[in-house]
C-alpha cells in the first residue's frame, strides 16, 4: 500500500483486537448453530463466514441469519452489496435478513433471500421445525435481540453449560509446539470425547492448526469425527476385530497390539483389495497395558513382511510415570527399551520410513530430547498442568462449568438442609439451590462443604448432600443473590485441579465425568 515501515511500526501498537465472540452449540433437528453477537461490521461478517466454512459437514446445508449491518460510516448500498457478494461466494443455501435496514435492502441480497423487518415478525412467522440439518450462522450486533432467534433454534437442555474456549486450545497447542522442533509431528489425543470437552469442535480447531494426527480411543469416536467432516489421519487406540468394517469404511488407522488382530486386519484388507493400509505398532515399554515386547515383536515383523496389504506407518509406546521425577530411572529405561524395538522393526523394513513416538504432554516438557518424529499431546491441550514447577504455567484452562441459581431462601439457625438432614445450619443463613447434581458429574464427595462454587465473585460452600439433579450452597452475606445468577463450579475462580484434589483424584477424571446432558458451548475470543 506504499506505507513506509517506520509508520507501520508506529501505528501497529494502536491496533485494538476486534472484540468478538463466536459460540457454537447444538441446535434443534440436528442443526449446528454458530452465534456471533459482538459486532456487525462487514469485516467481522467475513471472519464469521470463514469460521463457518471450517465447520461445513456433508450432512448440513448452510444458513445465514443476518441482522442489520453496521455500516461504520460507509455508504449503506456499498456495504450491503459487499455482504451480498460474500454470501454468494460462500454458496450459502439460505439467507434470512432480520432488521429494518436489511429488510428495506432485500433486493440487494442474493436471490431467494427472505427478510423480516423485526425479530418479532420473524418469530411470529417461523417455528423450530422450519430448520433441519442446517449449519446456521446467526450474526448480529450486541444491541439487537437476535439472541431470541438463537434461543428459538438452540437445543434445549438444562441451564448448565460447559463452555470451551477454542482460542485457549490453540494457545496450549502452540505452547507444546514451541517446545519441540518445527518438524516434529503433533498427534492430538481426543479420546473420551476430547477429555470431556466434546470432540468435533476440538478436532476442527486442531485440524486447522496443522496437527498431524488425531487419536481416539474407540472406532465410534473416529466414525463420528469423519461424519463431522474431519479429513486428517485418525489413529484408533483400542480397536477390536468386530470394528474392522468401520475402520476401513472411515479410513481409520488402527493401533496394532496383537498378532491375531493384525492377521484379521490383513485378511479384510486383502478381501477389499486394499494395498499399503497404514497401521501403528504399539510397544509395551513398561506400562504393561497393551503392546509388543522384544520377544513378540519378531512375529509381528514376520507377518508384516509376508504381505503388502497393511504397512507399519509408525511405532509407538506410552510412558507410565513421566510426571514423577522419582521414577525417572524407570522412564529412561522405557526410552531405551523403545529404542531397541524401533531398531528391530526399522531394520526389517529398510526402504520404508516408519515414524516413532513416545512422549505424552508431560514428556514433552520434561524429556524434549526424546521427541523423535512425533509427540502425543493429551491433557496439556486441555490446559491442565501435570507439573507444578513453573514449566507449564503458560497453559490456559480451556473450560468452565457453570449453571445458574434457581431458588434463594432464608433459614434460621438449626434448620437442616437436604437428604438425611446432613446439612445443619449453625447460623441464620441464605441458601441457594442450583440445578446440578451427581447425574451431571458433580461427585457426591463435593457435598457437605467440601467444595465451594463461585457466585458474584464469592466462594460459596455446598450444604448437605449433593442430590441427583441439584444441590444447595450457602450464599449468606452476599448482597443481592437471586435466581438467574451465574454459579461457576470450575473455571476462572475455581481451578479444576482444586476439585480433583478435594476428590483425591486427577483432573482427567473430573473432566471426563461431566455428563453428556450438560450442554457444551464453544467460543472464540
Ligand atoms: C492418553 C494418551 C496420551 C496422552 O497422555 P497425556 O498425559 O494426556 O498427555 C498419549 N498416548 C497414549 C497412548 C494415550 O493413551
Amino acid at each position: 500500500l506504499g506505507t513506509d515501515p517506520a509508520t507501520i511500526a508506529d501505528r501497529m501498537p494502536l491496533l485494538r483486537p476486534v472484540r468478538t465472540r463466536l459460540d457454537v452449540a447444538d441446535g434443534v433437528n440436528d442443526c449446528q448453530m454458530i452465534h456471533d453477537t459482538f459486532s456487525s461490521g462487514i469485516a467481522s461478517l467475513s471472519l464469521s463466514l470463514d469460521f463457518m466454512s471450517r465447520r461445513v459437514t456433508p450432512d448440513h446445508t448452510l444458513t445465514v441469519i443476518l441482522g442489520d449491518i453496521d455500516t461504520e460510516g460507509l455508504p449503506a448500498a456499498d456495504v450491503y452489496a459487499r455482504a451480498a457478494a460474500m454470501l454468494r461466494l460462500r454458496h450459502i443455501d439460505r439467507i434470512i435478513g432480520i432488521g429494518p435496514e436489511i429488510n428495506s435492502r432485500s433486493s440487494s441480497l442474493p436471490a431467494g433471500s427472505v427478510t423480516y423487518p423485526s425479530v418479532e415478525e420473524f418469530l411470529g412467522s417461523v417455528t423450530p421445525d422450519d430448520f433441519r440439518s442446517e449449519l446456521i450462522l446467526i450474526k448480529g450486533s450486541q444491541d439487537e435481540p437476535l439472541g431470541n432467534v438463537a434461543r428459538l433454534l438452540e437445543k434445549r437442555r438444562n441451564g448448565t453449560v460447559l463452555e470451551i474456549n477454542l482460542d485457549a486450545v490453540v494457545d496450549n497447542f502452540n505452547f507444546f509446539r514451541s517446545r519441540v522442533r518445527p518438524d516434529t509431528g503433533m498427534v492430538c489425543m481426543i479420546k473420551a470425547s476430547g477429555y470431556g470437552a466434546g470432540s468435533h469442535e476440538l478436532a476442527k480447531t486442531l485440524q486447522s492448526q496443522g496437527a498431524s494426527y488425531l487419536a481416539v480411543a474407540v472406532h465410534d469416536e473416529g466414525v463420528d469425527l469423519r461424519q463431522a467432516g474431519i479429513t486428517m489421519p485418525i489413529i484408533v487406540l483400542n480397536p477390536a476385530v468386530d470394528d474392522l468394517n468401520a475402520i476401513f469404511d472411515s479410513h481409520l488407522e488402527p493401533e496394532i497390539y496383537s498378532v491375531d488382530f493384525l492377521r484379521s486386519l490383513i485378511a479384510e484388507a486383502r478381501r477389499r483389495g486394499i494395498k499399503d493400509y497404514p497401521v501403528h505398532i504399539k510397544i509395551d515399554s513398561g506400562m504393561h497395558r497393551l503392546g509388543f515386547r522384544l520377544d513378540t515383536l519378531p512375529e509381528v515383523i514376520e507377518v508384516l513382511s509376508s504381505q503388502d496389504y497393511v504397512v507399519p506407518s509408525s511405532i509407538f509406546s506410552h510412558l507410565c510415570a513421566a510426571d514423577d521425577p522419582s521414577e525417572d530411572e524407570y522412564t529412561l529405561r522405557q526410552f531405551d527399551y523403545f529404542e531397541r524395538c524401533c531398531v528391530m522393526l526399522r531394520s526389517a523394513f529398510p526402504g520404508r520410513r516408519i515414524l516413532s513416538h513416545i512422549l505424552n504432554s508431560t514428556g514433552i516438557t520434561r524429556f524434549p530430547g526424546q521427541q523423535r518424529d512425533m509427540v502425543r499431546l493429551g491433557i496439556g491441550l486441555y490446559g491442565i498442568r501435570t507439573m507444578h514447577d513453573g514449566s507449564q504455567d503458560e497453559l490456559r484452562p480451556i473450560s468452565s462449568l457453570s449453571t445458574s441459581v434457581i431458588s434463594v431462601k432464608h433459614w434460621e439457625a438449626g434448620t437442616t438442609i437436604g437428604y438425611n438432614r446432613r446439612g445443619i445450619l449453625s447460623r441464620d443463613s441464605v441458601i441457594a439451590t442450583v440445578p446440578v447434581g451427581y447425574a451431571d458429574g458433580i461427585n457426591r464427595h463435593l457435598g457437605y462443604g467440601n467444595a465451594s462454587f463461585c457466585v458474584r465473585g464469592v466462594l460459596c460452600p455446598t450444604v448437605g448432600s449433593i442430590c441427583m439433579d441439584s444441590c444447595m450452597i450457602d450464599v449468606t452475606g452476599i448482597p443481592g443473590v437471586q435466581p438467574g445468577d451465574r454459579v461457576e463450579i470450575f473455571g476462572d475462580s475455581v481451578p479444576v485441579e482444586a476439585i480433583a484434589d478435594t476428590l483425591g483424584t486427577i483432573p482427567y477424571e473430573v473432566l471426563t465425568s461431566i455428563s453428556q446432558r450438560v450442554k457444551r458451548v464453544y467460543y472464540r475470543e
